[in-house]
């Protein structure tokens, strides 16, 4: 089997454009069928049934997308976007200043106002995500700190969307990683993690990248083995097949987890 793929992998492979379009463009969008339908309704419900909110939501991993905090930036005040690369926070800036050859968003700002029901239009939602993401820092989810040298005060809530499965290699790293993440939550905060089960790999372009092949059962025990408290856990099965050749998994999975008082 190839080896896992290296953070020199990433840094000298993934190409955030061809990510883009590749999973999430209008066109040929391969996560518009589920997967976009799966966390949008949920983080929608999170933030308002659900009841989370308050100061500051830090994204880890964030990517080159912004579709993830659309309807955070109801619920919070801040919003810290983070990524291990430079290209991808490159592009998350060019959305950020509404740069023209920034990544168009429309489709999906418009699902998120349309689930929403608050009168908003694209545009409105679009200026209220660009006024609440302050920051956009280097991450790295192999660091004991993943923001070292900079300690972050804790957050509120800690959100991450198909992060950790593409980058830990085992699930030994995958719990030791969802220990350090805790040190980033304030107590009694939440964790929000969106990802995929059964995945061993995804395609972008014409490369290659591993991911973990996660199950439903060792994902929970990862979460319990950490010190954290499972308060919510939602799973839905992969419907369109007509990709599985670009990408293999069968599940997608929403945990919301709490960091004990
Ligand atoms: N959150 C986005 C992007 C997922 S792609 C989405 O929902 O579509 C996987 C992400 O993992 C990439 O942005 C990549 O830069 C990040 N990643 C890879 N290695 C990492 C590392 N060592 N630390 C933190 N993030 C890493």
């Amino acid at each position: 089997m190839a080896s896992f793929s290296t953070p020199q992998v990433y840094i000298e492979q993934f190409n955030p454009k061809e990510y883009l379009q590749e999973y999430y463009s209008e066109e040929d969008g391969v996560l518009l069928a589920d997967w976009v339908d799966f966390t949008l309704r949920n983080l929608n419900d999170t933030f308002t049934k659900g009841g989370v909110g308050g100061n500051t939501l830090l994204d880890f991993g964030t990517g080159p997308t912004i579709y993830q905090l659309l309807s955070a930036c109801e619920a919070f005040d801040k919003i810290i976007a983070s990524d291990f690369l430079e290209q991808n926070r490159a592009e998350i800036r060019k959305w950020l200043r509404n740069d023209p050859d920034a990544f168009d968003w429309t489709h999906l700002i418009n699902f998120v106002c349309d689930v929403e029901k608050n009168g908003d239009d694209a545009e409105q939602k679009s200026e209220t995500l660009r006024n609440t993401v302050k920051q956009v820092m280097k991450c790295d989810v192999h660091k004991k700190n993943p923001y070292d040298p900079i300690v972050m005060p804790p957050v509120d809530c800690l959100l991450s969307c198909l992060c950790l499965e593409f980058s830990c290699k085992d699930m030994y790293t995958f719990t030791e990683v969802l220990k350090n993440l805790q040190a980033l939550i304030k107590p009694g905060g939440y964790f929000l993690i969106f990802g995929v089960l059964s995945c061993s790999f995804y395609y972008v372009g014409e490369k290659r990248f591993t991911s973990l092949p996660l199950k439903q059962e060792e994902l929970e025990m990862a979460f319990y083995k950490s010190g954290y408290v499972i308060e919510k856990n939602v799973y839905a099965p992969r419907t369109d097949m007509s990709t599985l050749e670009i990408s293999d998994f069968d599940n997608m999975y929403y945990i919301r987890a709490k960091k004990p008082k």
